[in-house]
Protein backbone atom coordinates (compact mmCIF):
# COMPACT_ATOMS: atom_id res chain seq x y z
CA UNK A 1 0.00 0.00 0.00
CA UNK A 2 1.36 3.49 -0.31
CA UNK A 3 2.69 5.38 2.48
CA UNK A 4 -0.16 7.57 3.55
CA UNK A 5 2.10 8.95 6.58
CA UNK A 6 4.28 10.96 3.50
CA UNK A 7 1.13 11.43 0.94
CA UNK A 8 -1.09 13.51 3.72
CA UNK A 9 0.74 16.26 4.50
CA UNK A 10 1.04 17.20 0.88
CA UNK A 11 -2.95 17.91 1.17
CA UNK A 12 -3.50 21.00 3.84
CA UNK A 13 -7.58 20.12 3.86
CA UNK A 14 -7.12 17.00 5.59
CA UNK A 15 -5.19 18.74 8.23
CA UNK A 16 -8.98 20.51 9.16
CA UNK A 17 -11.66 18.91 11.68
CA UNK A 18 -15.11 18.12 10.50
CA UNK A 19 -17.46 18.60 13.11
CA UNK A 20 -14.56 18.28 15.86
CA UNK A 21 -13.65 15.28 14.58
CA UNK A 22 -10.42 14.03 12.28
CA UNK A 23 -12.04 14.53 8.75
CA UNK A 24 -12.27 11.32 6.88
CA UNK A 25 -12.93 12.05 3.17
CA UNK A 26 -14.54 9.31 1.61
CA UNK A 27 -16.53 11.14 -1.53
CA UNK A 28 -13.23 10.94 -3.71
CA UNK A 29 -15.61 9.66 -6.66
CA UNK A 30 -17.72 12.87 -6.31
CA UNK A 31 -14.19 15.06 -6.68
CA UNK A 32 -10.43 14.54 -4.95
CA UNK A 33 -9.27 16.97 -2.56
CA UNK A 34 -5.76 18.82 -4.04
CA UNK A 35 -2.13 18.57 -2.88
CA UNK A 36 -0.01 21.76 -2.30
CA UNK A 37 1.86 21.23 -5.48
CA UNK A 38 -1.77 21.73 -7.97
CA UNK A 39 -2.49 24.43 -5.22
CA UNK A 40 1.16 26.07 -5.49
CA UNK A 41 0.83 25.75 -9.58
CA UNK A 42 -1.82 27.65 -10.11
CA UNK A 43 -0.74 30.23 -7.61
CA UNK A 44 2.89 30.13 -9.40
CA UNK A 45 1.00 31.06 -12.81
CA UNK A 46 -0.69 33.94 -11.64
CA UNK A 47 2.45 35.51 -9.37
CA UNK A 48 4.55 35.17 -12.63
CA UNK A 49 3.06 34.12 -15.85
CA UNK A 50 -0.33 35.62 -16.57
CA UNK A 51 -1.22 36.44 -19.63
CA UNK A 52 -3.67 35.59 -22.70
CA UNK A 53 -2.17 32.65 -24.11
CA UNK A 54 -1.33 31.87 -27.90
CA UNK A 55 -2.18 35.62 -29.09
CA UNK A 56 0.65 37.54 -27.07
CA UNK A 57 3.94 38.79 -29.19
CA UNK A 58 5.79 39.75 -25.32
CA UNK A 59 7.52 37.00 -23.11
CA UNK A 60 4.75 36.30 -20.38
CA UNK A 61 2.75 35.84 -22.97
CA UNK A 62 4.70 33.09 -24.40
CA UNK A 63 5.53 31.55 -21.23
CA UNK A 64 1.58 31.70 -20.37
CA UNK A 65 0.87 29.69 -23.48
CA UNK A 66 4.06 27.33 -22.67
CA UNK A 67 2.78 26.51 -19.41
CA UNK A 68 -0.76 25.71 -21.03
CA UNK A 69 0.65 23.56 -23.65
CA UNK A 70 2.81 21.87 -21.42
CA UNK A 71 0.07 20.49 -19.53
CA UNK A 72 -1.45 19.33 -22.67
CA UNK A 73 1.70 16.97 -23.40
CA UNK A 74 1.11 15.50 -19.96
CA UNK A 75 -2.63 14.92 -20.38
CA UNK A 76 -1.65 12.66 -23.86
CA UNK A 77 1.67 11.34 -21.92
CA UNK A 78 -0.91 10.42 -19.33
CA UNK A 79 -3.24 8.03 -20.81
CA UNK A 80 -1.16 7.52 -24.04
CA UNK A 81 -2.84 9.49 -26.01
CA UNK A 82 -2.22 9.33 -30.36
CA UNK A 83 -0.94 12.69 -30.62
CA UNK A 84 -0.70 15.94 -28.41
CA UNK A 85 -3.14 17.47 -31.14
CA UNK A 86 -6.13 14.73 -30.31
CA UNK A 87 -5.97 16.16 -26.48
CA UNK A 88 -8.20 18.99 -26.49
CA UNK A 89 -9.17 20.89 -22.99
CA UNK A 90 -12.50 20.90 -21.89
CA UNK A 91 -14.36 21.58 -18.64
CA UNK A 92 -14.14 18.01 -17.15
CA UNK A 93 -16.03 14.62 -18.60
CA UNK A 94 -19.46 16.03 -19.06
CA UNK A 95 -18.37 18.74 -21.19
CA UNK A 96 -16.06 16.37 -23.54
CA UNK A 97 -19.05 13.96 -24.14
CA UNK A 98 -21.31 17.00 -25.12
CA UNK A 99 -18.56 17.62 -27.43
CA UNK A 100 -18.63 14.49 -29.34
CA UNK A 101 -22.23 14.10 -29.71
CA UNK A 102 -22.85 17.93 -30.32
CA UNK A 103 -19.82 17.53 -33.20
CA UNK A 104 -19.28 13.95 -34.20
CA UNK A 105 -23.01 13.05 -33.82
CA UNK A 106 -24.47 15.84 -35.18
CA UNK A 107 -22.35 15.34 -38.43
CA UNK A 108 -22.99 11.80 -38.83
CA UNK A 109 -25.86 10.17 -37.02
CA UNK A 110 -29.19 10.40 -39.29
CA UNK A 111 -32.76 9.31 -38.34
CA UNK A 112 -33.35 5.21 -37.65
CA UNK A 113 -29.42 4.99 -36.78
CA UNK A 114 -28.60 3.43 -33.14
CA UNK A 115 -26.33 5.17 -30.47
CA UNK A 116 -25.37 2.57 -27.66
CA UNK A 117 -25.32 3.17 -23.92
CA UNK A 118 -24.78 0.99 -21.01
CA UNK A 119 -27.21 1.14 -17.76
CA UNK A 120 -24.80 1.83 -15.66
CA UNK A 121 -23.49 4.83 -17.14
CA UNK A 122 -23.38 8.13 -15.61
CA UNK A 123 -26.27 11.13 -16.40
CA UNK A 124 -23.38 12.29 -18.65
CA UNK A 125 -22.72 9.57 -20.90
CA UNK A 126 -26.87 9.36 -21.20
CA UNK A 127 -28.30 12.81 -21.66
CA UNK A 128 -26.14 14.36 -24.41
CA UNK A 129 -26.91 10.95 -26.41
CA UNK A 130 -30.33 11.37 -25.82
CA UNK A 131 -30.82 15.17 -26.90
CA UNK A 132 -28.53 13.98 -29.99
CA UNK A 133 -31.30 11.07 -30.51
CA UNK A 134 -34.20 13.13 -30.43
CA UNK A 135 -33.06 15.90 -32.39
CA UNK A 136 -31.86 13.36 -34.93
CA UNK A 137 -34.85 10.70 -34.94
CA UNK A 138 -32.33 7.91 -34.01
CA UNK A 139 -32.93 5.13 -30.91
CA UNK A 140 -30.75 5.34 -27.86
CA UNK A 141 -30.09 1.57 -26.62
CA UNK A 142 -29.62 1.03 -23.29
CA UNK A 143 -27.62 -2.36 -22.74
CA UNK A 144 -28.12 -4.00 -19.60
CA UNK A 145 -26.48 -4.97 -16.28
CA UNK A 146 -25.43 -8.74 -14.72
CA UNK A 147 -27.13 -9.39 -11.37
CA UNK A 148 -23.52 -8.33 -9.89
CA UNK A 149 -23.16 -5.55 -11.65
CA UNK A 150 -21.31 -5.64 -15.35
CA UNK A 151 -22.01 -4.82 -18.23
CA UNK A 152 -24.00 -7.91 -19.56
CA UNK A 153 -22.35 -8.95 -22.60
CA UNK A 154 -24.97 -11.22 -24.46
CA UNK A 155 -26.96 -8.07 -24.61
CA UNK A 156 -24.32 -5.35 -25.41
CA UNK A 157 -23.93 -8.46 -28.69
CA UNK A 158 -27.16 -8.19 -29.11
CA UNK A 159 -27.38 -4.47 -29.14
CA UNK A 160 -24.67 -4.49 -31.39
CA UNK A 161 -26.41 -5.93 -33.98
CA UNK A 162 -28.23 -3.05 -35.27
CA UNK A 163 -24.74 -1.90 -36.19
CA UNK A 164 -24.80 1.51 -34.20
CA UNK A 165 -23.22 4.62 -35.02
CA UNK A 166 -21.86 5.20 -32.18
CA UNK A 167 -21.29 2.83 -28.64
CA UNK A 168 -20.65 4.97 -25.23
CA UNK A 169 -19.60 3.34 -22.07
CA UNK A 170 -18.29 3.64 -18.55
CA UNK A 171 -14.25 2.33 -18.20
CA UNK A 172 -14.79 2.41 -14.64
CA UNK A 173 -18.64 3.01 -12.52
CA UNK A 174 -18.94 5.71 -10.29
CA UNK A 175 -22.03 4.10 -8.53
CA UNK A 176 -20.92 0.20 -8.66
CA UNK A 177 -17.19 0.51 -8.68
CA UNK A 178 -16.94 -2.30 -11.69
CA UNK A 179 -14.17 -1.91 -14.26
CA UNK A 180 -15.19 -2.63 -17.39
CA UNK A 181 -13.35 -4.94 -20.37
CA UNK A 182 -12.83 -1.36 -22.15
CA UNK A 183 -10.65 -2.60 -24.63
CA UNK A 184 -12.89 -6.00 -25.20
CA UNK A 185 -16.28 -3.99 -25.53
CA UNK A 186 -14.54 -1.50 -27.96
CA UNK A 187 -13.20 -4.34 -30.21
CA UNK A 188 -16.45 -5.74 -30.50
CA UNK A 189 -18.04 -1.77 -31.03
CA UNK A 190 -15.38 -1.90 -33.98
CA UNK A 191 -16.56 -4.60 -35.27
CA UNK A 192 -19.76 -3.66 -35.88
CA UNK A 193 -18.85 -0.61 -37.37
CA UNK A 194 -19.70 1.94 -34.40
CA UNK A 195 -16.72 4.34 -33.33
CA UNK A 196 -16.22 4.34 -29.24
CA UNK A 197 -16.29 7.16 -26.52
CA UNK A 198 -15.40 5.63 -23.40
CA UNK A 199 -16.32 8.21 -20.17
CA UNK A 200 -13.04 7.84 -18.20
CA UNK A 201 -13.71 9.99 -15.42
CA UNK A 202 -13.28 7.17 -12.96
CA UNK A 203 -10.54 5.49 -14.23
CA UNK A 204 -8.21 8.38 -15.19
CA UNK A 205 -7.82 9.09 -11.11
CA UNK A 206 -7.47 5.60 -10.41
CA UNK A 207 -5.64 3.09 -13.25
CA UNK A 208 -2.86 2.91 -15.35
CA UNK A 209 -4.98 4.24 -18.83
CA UNK A 210 -3.56 3.30 -22.41
CA UNK A 211 -6.16 4.90 -24.68
CA UNK A 212 -3.99 3.35 -27.49
CA UNK A 213 -4.26 -0.19 -25.84
CA UNK A 214 -7.68 0.30 -24.99
CA UNK A 215 -8.27 1.35 -29.23
CA UNK A 216 -11.38 3.43 -28.12
CA UNK A 217 -11.90 6.64 -30.15
CA UNK A 218 -12.64 9.06 -27.56
CA UNK A 219 -12.02 9.29 -24.30
CA UNK A 220 -13.25 11.98 -21.83
CA UNK A 221 -11.79 12.46 -18.48
CA UNK A 222 -12.46 15.10 -15.36
CA UNK A 223 -8.98 16.67 -14.03
CA UNK A 224 -11.17 17.46 -10.78
CA UNK A 225 -11.47 13.84 -9.70
CA UNK A 226 -7.63 13.18 -9.77
CA UNK A 227 -5.70 16.09 -7.66
CA UNK A 228 -6.73 18.53 -10.42
CA UNK A 229 -8.62 21.74 -10.59
CA UNK A 230 -12.75 21.84 -10.65
CA UNK A 231 -13.67 22.83 -14.05
CA UNK A 232 -10.25 21.01 -15.62
CA UNK A 233 -10.01 17.90 -17.89
CA UNK A 234 -9.88 16.81 -21.60
CA UNK A 235 -11.39 14.89 -24.44
CA UNK A 236 -8.50 12.33 -25.85
CA UNK A 237 -9.32 11.40 -29.48
CA UNK A 238 -7.58 10.06 -32.99
CA UNK A 239 -6.33 12.66 -34.42
CA UNK A 240 -7.72 11.93 -37.74
CA UNK A 241 -11.43 12.25 -36.31
CA UNK A 242 -10.68 15.38 -34.80
CA UNK A 243 -9.78 16.65 -38.22
CA UNK A 244 -12.77 15.25 -39.76
CA UNK A 245 -15.61 16.92 -37.45
CA UNK A 246 -17.13 20.26 -37.46
CA UNK A 247 -16.14 22.82 -34.28
CA UNK A 248 -18.63 22.65 -31.50
CA UNK A 249 -18.05 26.51 -30.29
CA UNK A 250 -17.56 29.20 -32.57
CA UNK A 251 -15.47 32.30 -31.34
CA UNK A 252 -11.88 33.86 -31.04
CA UNK A 253 -8.78 31.09 -31.24
CA UNK A 254 -10.72 28.29 -33.21
CA UNK A 255 -10.58 30.38 -36.43
CA UNK A 256 -8.19 30.62 -39.26
CA UNK A 257 -10.19 33.54 -41.24
CA UNK A 258 -13.07 34.84 -40.80
CA UNK A 259 -15.10 36.37 -43.55
CA UNK A 260 -18.54 38.29 -43.72
CA UNK A 261 -20.33 35.04 -44.41
CA UNK A 262 -18.48 32.28 -43.03
CA UNK A 263 -15.06 31.35 -41.86
CA UNK A 264 -12.18 28.60 -42.05
CA UNK A 265 -11.05 26.64 -38.69
CA UNK A 266 -7.84 26.63 -37.27
CA UNK A 267 -5.84 23.19 -36.65
CA UNK A 268 -6.77 20.62 -34.11
CA UNK A 269 -6.72 20.71 -31.04
CA UNK A 270 -7.29 24.59 -31.43
CA UNK A 271 -10.59 24.00 -33.81
CA UNK A 272 -12.48 22.90 -30.56
CA UNK A 273 -11.17 25.27 -27.76
CA UNK A 274 -13.37 28.49 -28.59
CA UNK A 275 -12.31 31.61 -26.49
CA UNK A 276 -10.25 32.23 -23.81
CA UNK A 277 -9.64 28.62 -22.35
CA UNK A 278 -9.30 27.77 -18.66
CA UNK A 279 -5.59 28.26 -18.40
CA UNK A 280 -5.31 27.93 -14.39
CA UNK A 281 -7.08 24.78 -14.67
CA UNK A 282 -4.83 23.09 -17.66
CA UNK A 283 -1.57 24.02 -15.02
CA UNK A 284 -3.13 22.75 -12.18
CA UNK A 285 -4.19 19.68 -14.10
CA UNK A 286 -0.43 19.29 -15.51
CA UNK A 287 0.66 19.68 -11.51
CA UNK A 288 -1.89 16.62 -11.10
CA UNK A 289 -0.40 14.28 -13.31
CA UNK A 290 3.24 14.97 -12.37
CA UNK A 291 2.07 13.98 -8.70
CA UNK A 292 0.32 10.94 -9.81
CA UNK A 293 2.90 9.86 -11.82
CA UNK A 294 5.43 10.29 -9.16
CA UNK A 295 3.57 7.78 -7.18
CA UNK A 296 2.66 5.33 -9.89
CA UNK A 297 -0.64 4.52 -11.05
CA UNK A 298 -0.12 0.80 -10.61
CA UNK A 299 0.73 1.35 -6.86
CA UNK A 300 -2.42 3.81 -6.88
CA UNK A 301 -5.04 1.40 -7.84
CA UNK A 302 -3.25 -1.45 -5.55
CA UNK A 303 -4.06 0.85 -2.92
CA UNK A 304 -7.70 1.76 -3.27
CA UNK A 305 -7.92 -1.48 -4.28
CA UNK A 306 -7.15 -2.79 -0.94
CA UNK A 307 -8.94 -0.29 0.95
CA UNK A 308 -12.17 -1.00 -1.35
CA UNK A 309 -11.17 -5.30 0.16
CA UNK A 310 -10.71 -4.32 3.20
CA UNK A 311 -14.25 -1.79 3.55
CA UNK A 312 -16.12 -4.31 1.97
CA UNK A 313 -14.99 -7.29 4.80
CA UNK A 314 -15.77 -5.23 7.04
CA UNK A 315 -18.79 -3.57 6.18
CA UNK A 316 -20.29 -6.92 5.21
CA UNK A 317 -19.82 -8.29 8.84
CA UNK A 318 -22.42 -5.45 10.03
CA UNK A 319 -25.91 -7.11 9.42
CA UNK A 320 -28.49 -5.19 7.45
CA UNK A 321 -25.71 -3.97 4.86
CA UNK A 322 -25.98 -4.83 1.64
CA UNK A 323 -23.16 -3.73 -0.88
CA UNK A 324 -23.54 -3.60 -4.54
CA UNK A 325 -21.10 -4.34 -7.76
CA UNK A 326 -18.72 -6.72 -8.12
CA UNK A 327 -16.93 -8.45 -5.86
CA UNK A 328 -13.76 -8.48 -8.26
CA UNK A 329 -12.64 -5.72 -11.02
CA UNK A 330 -13.38 -3.26 -9.22
CA UNK A 331 -11.90 -0.22 -8.05
CA UNK A 332 -12.21 1.96 -4.95
CA UNK A 333 -15.76 2.56 -4.87
CA UNK A 334 -17.97 0.95 -2.59
CA UNK A 335 -21.62 1.22 -2.28
CA UNK A 336 -23.80 -0.01 0.21
CA UNK A 337 -27.38 0.33 1.65
CA UNK A 338 -27.89 -0.07 5.44
CA UNK A 339 -31.32 -1.90 6.64
CA UNK A 340 -34.29 0.51 6.91
CA UNK A 341 -31.96 3.69 7.15
CA UNK A 342 -32.20 5.91 3.75
CA UNK A 343 -28.88 6.78 2.65
CA UNK A 344 -29.27 10.71 3.20
CA UNK A 345 -29.59 10.26 7.16
CA UNK A 346 -26.89 7.62 7.08
CA UNK A 347 -24.46 10.20 5.58
CA UNK A 348 -25.75 13.26 7.67
CA UNK A 349 -25.49 10.95 10.61
CA UNK A 350 -21.71 10.07 9.46
CA UNK A 351 -20.70 13.43 9.22
CA UNK A 352 -21.42 14.09 13.16
CA UNK A 353 -18.42 11.68 13.53
CA UNK A 354 -16.32 13.77 11.17
CA UNK A 355 -16.45 10.98 7.82
CA UNK A 356 -17.94 12.18 4.66
CA UNK A 357 -19.88 9.66 2.14
CA UNK A 358 -22.07 10.44 -0.58
CA UNK A 359 -25.77 9.51 -0.34
CA UNK A 360 -27.78 9.63 -3.93
CA UNK A 361 -28.91 7.81 -7.12
CA UNK A 362 -25.06 9.37 -7.95
CA UNK A 363 -26.27 10.66 -11.25
CA UNK A 364 -26.55 7.04 -12.52
CA UNK A 365 -30.77 7.01 -12.01
CA UNK A 366 -31.47 4.29 -14.57
CA UNK A 367 -29.04 1.69 -12.97
CA UNK A 368 -30.53 2.51 -9.26
CA UNK A 369 -34.47 1.56 -10.93
CA UNK A 370 -32.24 -1.60 -12.01
CA UNK A 371 -30.76 -1.98 -8.60
CA UNK A 372 -34.15 -1.90 -6.97
CA UNK A 373 -33.32 1.16 -4.58
CA UNK A 374 -33.67 5.15 -5.10
CA UNK A 375 -30.36 5.74 -3.21
CA UNK A 376 -27.22 3.98 -2.25
CA UNK A 377 -24.55 5.26 0.76
CA UNK A 378 -20.88 5.72 -0.93
CA UNK A 379 -17.71 5.56 0.13
CA UNK A 380 -14.84 6.11 -2.08
CA UNK A 381 -10.76 6.29 -1.81
CA UNK A 382 -8.04 7.65 -2.90
CA UNK A 383 -4.87 7.66 -2.39
CA UNK A 384 -4.59 9.88 0.99
CA UNK A 385 -7.08 7.29 2.35
CA UNK A 386 -5.76 4.49 4.82
CA UNK A 387 -7.02 1.94 7.61
CA UNK A 388 -7.66 4.14 10.25
CA UNK A 389 -10.31 5.65 7.78
CA UNK A 390 -12.11 2.55 6.99
CA UNK A 391 -11.89 2.16 11.05
CA UNK A 392 -13.63 5.49 11.42
CA UNK A 393 -16.34 4.40 8.94
CA UNK A 394 -17.55 1.07 10.12
CA UNK A 395 -17.74 2.42 13.62
CA UNK A 396 -19.60 5.48 12.41
CA UNK A 397 -21.86 2.96 10.68
CA UNK A 398 -22.39 0.44 13.45
CA UNK A 399 -22.83 3.58 15.49
CA UNK A 400 -25.99 4.69 12.97
CA UNK A 401 -27.12 1.49 13.13
CA UNK A 402 -27.29 1.44 16.98
CA UNK A 403 -29.12 4.82 16.83
CA UNK A 404 -32.08 3.95 13.94
CA UNK A 405 -32.43 0.53 15.85
CA UNK A 406 -31.64 -0.64 12.73
CA UNK A 407 -33.39 -3.77 11.26
CA UNK A 408 -32.12 -5.90 8.50
CA UNK A 409 -33.99 -5.88 5.47
N1 LIG B 1 -18.91 10.02 -15.62
C1 LIG B 1 -18.71 9.45 -14.44
C2 LIG B 1 -18.56 7.95 -14.38
C3 LIG B 1 -18.64 10.22 -13.28
O1 LIG B 1 -18.44 9.64 -12.11
C4 LIG B 1 -18.80 11.63 -13.39
C5 LIG B 1 -18.79 12.48 -12.20
O2 LIG B 1 -19.15 12.06 -11.12
C6 LIG B 1 -18.98 12.17 -14.65
C7 LIG B 1 -19.04 11.35 -15.74
C8 LIG B 1 -19.13 13.65 -14.85
O3 LIG B 1 -17.93 14.29 -14.58
P1 LIG B 1 -17.82 15.89 -14.53
O4 LIG B 1 -18.91 16.33 -13.59
O5 LIG B 1 -16.47 16.12 -14.00
O6 LIG B 1 -18.04 16.38 -15.89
Amino acid sequence: MLDTRRIRPDFPILAQQENGQRLVYLDNAATSQKPLRVIDAITHFYSHHNANVHRGAYALAVEATEAYEAARTAIARFVNAWAREGVVFTRGTTESINLVAGSWGRANVKGGDTVVVTAMDHHSNIVPWQILCQEKGATLRMVEITKDGRIDLADFGRALEAKPKIVAFPYVSNSLGTVNPAAQLSKLAHAAGAVTVVDGAQSSPHLRVDVQALDCDFYALSGHKMLGPMGSGALVAKPALLEAMPPYHGGGEMIERVWDDRSSWNKIPHKFEGGTPNVEAAVGLGAAIAYLEQLGMDKVSEHEQELARVAIDRLSQIEGVTIYGPRDHRAGVVPFTYGDIHPHDLATILDKDGVCIRAGHHCTQPLMRRLGVAATARASFYIYNDLDDIDALVTAVRKAGELFGVLAS
